[in-house]
This record gives structure tokens, C-alpha cells and sequence, in this order.
């Protein structure tokens, strides 16, 4: 998805946001907000056109930033491969830091901006590079596996990357039996069930990291949302505990997921998306005669992203905005995600 470079006003923002519908105020949009907005988006605009700039919004962060100054919005995976072809000098990512700097792996020519450098990721840091190499002595006839919810220091130490849209094909098409993969916990059960169900013969170790976004979610609550919605679809990203992902209908990506609800999204069928909030906004906005029930989480380091922050980064960022890489940490970082691509 690609927003245009014309001038943005209140009306045609408001026009888009308002069917924006979440219990947070921090993501409700108001005729009055928009026209506070405006401003800010169209600096945006015009200093990106000014710095030849791209930027690539995860879609978790808020719909403002998506519907009007996003050139893509996306999921890491489809995120790291736009940022492996464009031709932009500059590339904005407000997303979380992690992000930024596989983008910077993959473009070490280009200037990379993080517009929220103190952003986190529960899930990214939970394991350090020393871990990793630690780990590797300890199991030094495994294949490394990381997520790519890792700092580009983690993924220069393991073997190969992953995402939540290629993860089992990977690991299943890897020719060690013995796999150790990092940082998920939840994520590493769920794929040792699909190993057994498979039957694999291959032996999948974890670490014990998570993301405390897609934890919140629990299994009685489907069962609670079922009952209130006759006919109701789960969708449940693999980031989720196994007793909930057993329950789901479909395990996929969130780009997978906004796949889904808008082939299948008609007729008043309702679904439930276990995901940050994001998914279901974006699908208010782009799809908004698709019903959704039931609440949805926001993850706090993505939401700390704001319209201001980008527009400065634009203008004069600060040094903790600007993604560099230890040249020794860059070169095995990006055959991690090259053995992925
Ligand atoms: S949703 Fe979870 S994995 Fe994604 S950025 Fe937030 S904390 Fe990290």
C-alpha cells in the first residue's frame, strides 16, 4: 500500500479515520484532530519529496501515519523486502528498532532513520548477542533460527532468519535435524506442535523470550467470544500460546490475516483477530463492512510513534536516530536474512 504525495486535508483524513473504532482514545479520530494533524503530515510530505526519503510503517503503528504519510505499510517481512529494492536515499521506518535495522542491513548505503530510537520490543530484547554465542557452545550441532524480532547483533550470530510468514517453511526445508531457534518461546511450542503433527524427525529447542502483546491473549476468551458470535472466525498469530492457537481457525501472519477477513469478510460472518490492535484498524479503514468483534491489544513500543517525530527526523535527525552498524556485526547479519530472502 502506497499513500500520495498530494497535499492532505482535515476533510480527507477525517473521511478515512473516522471509521477508525478502538476502546483507546489515543486511537479514535476526531474532525478536530485531524485538522490539529494536518499540518504535520503535509511538513512530511514535502520534506520527503525534498530528501528523495521513503517511509515504511509497520502496521501496528497508528492510522495516522499509515493512511498519509506511510509510502508502505506491511508486516517486517514485506517491510524488509521493499526495503531491499527501493531507490530512495533515505528510508523512515517508524515501527520499532529492530525493524530500522534490518533495513540498514540490507541498505548499508543508504541513511536509515528510527524516528523512535528508545521504541523496544519486549520480544527483541529479551536475548543479547553474548546468549546466542553462549548458546552455540552449548549446542554446537544445531541450526540457529532467529525471528527476526532480533537486534541485527543477535541475527549476525545465528544461522538463518525467519518471519511469521515463512517461519515453518523454513525450518521444515532445513537440512539439520537439529534446530535451536530464538528468541519465542510461545512461538518455538507452537512450532514443535506443527513438527509432531507433521511427524518431523526434527528436534526443535527454545529460548525463553515473548511478546507480551500476543501473551495477553488466552483461550477461554475464544471460547467466551464463540459463544456471544454464532458463526465467529479465530485468526491468531503464531506469537500466541498453543492452547490458543489450537483453538484458532487460522494461524497466519497479520499480513496473511488482512488477507483473509477481506477474501472471506462479507455477509455480517464475524472474526476475531488475535494481534495488535493495528490489523483491526487497518481493516476499519480499508474494509470498513467487515465485522470484527472482541477487543484487540496495543503494543506500547509501536504506539510511540507520532507524526512530530518523523517530521523531525526528516528535518535534522538526531544521532540516535540514524542506524549504523559495527561493520563486523553487518556482514553476518545480512547472510542471516539473505539465506531467508
Ligand atoms: S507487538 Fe510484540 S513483538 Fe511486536 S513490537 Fe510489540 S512487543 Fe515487539
Amino acid at each position: 500500500m502506497t499513500t500520495s504525495t498530494a497535499p492532505v486535508t482535515a476533510q480527507s483524513l477525517f473521511e478515512k479515520l473516522k471509521h477508525v473504532q478502538t476502546d483507546n482514545p489515543l486511537c479514535q479520530y476526531t474532525y478536530a484532530k485531524c485538522e490539529r494533524l494536518t499540518p504535520v503530515i503535509n511538513e512530511i510530505l514535502r520534506l520527503k519529496k525534498e530528501k528523495n526519503a521513503v517511509i515504511l510503517a509497520h502496521s501496528y503503528v497508528h492510522p495516522d501515519i499509515i493512511y498519509t504519510v506511510a509510502d508502505h505499510t506491511g508486516d517486517s517481512y514485506g517491510l524488509a523486502s521493499i526495503a531491499r529494492q527501493t531507490d530512495a536515499d533515505t528510508i523512515v521506518f517508524p515501527a520499532v528498532r529492530f525493524m530500522a535495522e534490518t533495513a540498514k542491513i540490507l541498505n548499508p548505503d543508504k541513511t536509515v532513520i528510527d524516528p523512535n530510537p528508545n521504541g523496544g520490543c519486549s520480544l527483541a530484547d529479551s536475548i543479547t548477542a553474548e546468549t546466542v554465542h553462549k548458546l552455540r557452545e552449548q549446542y554446537p550441532d544445531h541450526t540457529f533460527v532467529c525471528y527476526i524480532n532480533t537486534t541485527a547483533a543477535v541475527k549476525a550470530a545465528c544461522d538463518v532468519c525467519v518471519t511469521s510468514s515463512n517461519v515453518y517453511r523454513i525450518i521444515e526445508s532445513l537440512p539439520n535435524e537439529k534446530i535451536y531457534f530464538l528468541p519465542d518461546r510461545l512461538m518455538g511450542q507452537n512450532i514443535q506442535d506443527y513438527l509432531r503433527r507433521k511427524q518431523s524427525n526434527k528436534e526443535l529447542l527454545y529460548y525463553s523470550g515473548s511478546c507480551y502483546v500476543h501473551e495477553e491473549f488466552d483461550s477461554e476468551m475464544i471460547d467466551q467470544v464463540r459463544k456471544s458470535y454464532p458463526g465467529l472466525t479465530v485468526l491468531a498469530h503464531p506469537e500466541c500460546k498453543p492452547d490458543v492457537v489450537k483453538k484458532a481457525d487460522y494461524v497466519c501472519s497479520t499480513t496473511g490475516m488482512i488477507d483473509h477477513v477481506q477474501r472471506q469478510g462479507t455477509g455480517n460472518r464475524p472474526f476475531l483477530l488475535l494481534t495488535e490492535c493495528g490489523i483491526a484498524t487497518r481493516l476499519q479503514v480499508e474494509n470498513p463492512e467487515v465485522r470484527l468483534v472482541g477487543s484487540c491489544m496495543m503494543c506500547r513500543y509501536m504506539k510511540s510513534n507520532h507524526l512530530e517525530a518523523i517530521a523531525q527526523a526528516l528535518k535534522a535527525p538526531a544521532p540516535s536516530q540514524i542506524i549504523t552498524i559495527d561493520e563486523s556485526i553487518q556482514a553476518a547479519a545480512k547472510r542471516c536474512l539473505d539465506t531467508m530472502f
